[in-house]
């Protein structure tokens, strides 16, 4: 069965347009062919203070892993180009900020047009619809695509965000 997954991925730390092409090679590695991508997008640090912009790139690849499959494989990818969890997890303790600084994250934003909801998973990706940084890029891509939980369309919830 192949299905069509939405993810977007996003960085602050290092070189992010190579971090994004070493990522987009292993996704064709490991997950399934990358059949689009969109540019990148540069935005400020949100949710914490940092000084370094936030890139993000919205990805579409056709996969056979079903959806926790495919978050074993990103996260996977993430580990392996440096993100350090472990880390992470201690500066969020001693800051108490849920963000911070990051070389790789890569979030499923949809899949086919399932509602998913478990302890690992939930997707639509439950913040897209409020964040600038993800829905820019997915309307490069996709602007007609549906959300569906919320019925509206990309280009509709960016320009609610918007307005
Ligand atoms: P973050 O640190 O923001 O990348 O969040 C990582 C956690 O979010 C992981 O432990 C995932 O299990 C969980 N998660 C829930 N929904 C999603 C999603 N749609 N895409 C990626 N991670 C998700």
């Amino acid at each position: 069965m192949r299905h069509r997954a939405t993810l977007l991925l996003g960085g602050n730390k290092g070189n992010m347009p190579a971090t994004f092409l070493r990522t987009l090679e292993l996704l064709a590695e490991r997950v399934g062919e990358v059949v689009a991508s969109s540019q990148i997008y540069r935005s400020e640090a949100w949710g914490f203070d940092c000084e370094e912009e936030f890139s993000n790139q919205a990805v579409e690849v056709i996969t056979p892993l079903e959806p926790e499959a495919l978050l074993d494989a990103t996260q996977s990818i993430e580990q392996e180009l440096g993100r350090n969890r472990t880390q992470e997890l201690e500066q969020k303790s001693l800051s108490g900020v849920r963000y911070c600084s990051r070389t790789i994250d890569i979030d499923i934003m949809f899949y086919d047009d399932e509602v998913i909801s478990t302890p690992r998973l939930t997707v639509p990706h439950q913040l897209m619809h409020l964040r600038e940084f993800a829905l820019e890029p997915l309307l490069e891509l996709e602007p007609q695509r549906v959300h569906p939980q919320l019925g509206l369309s990309i280009k509709e919830l960016y320009e609610n965000l918007k307005r």
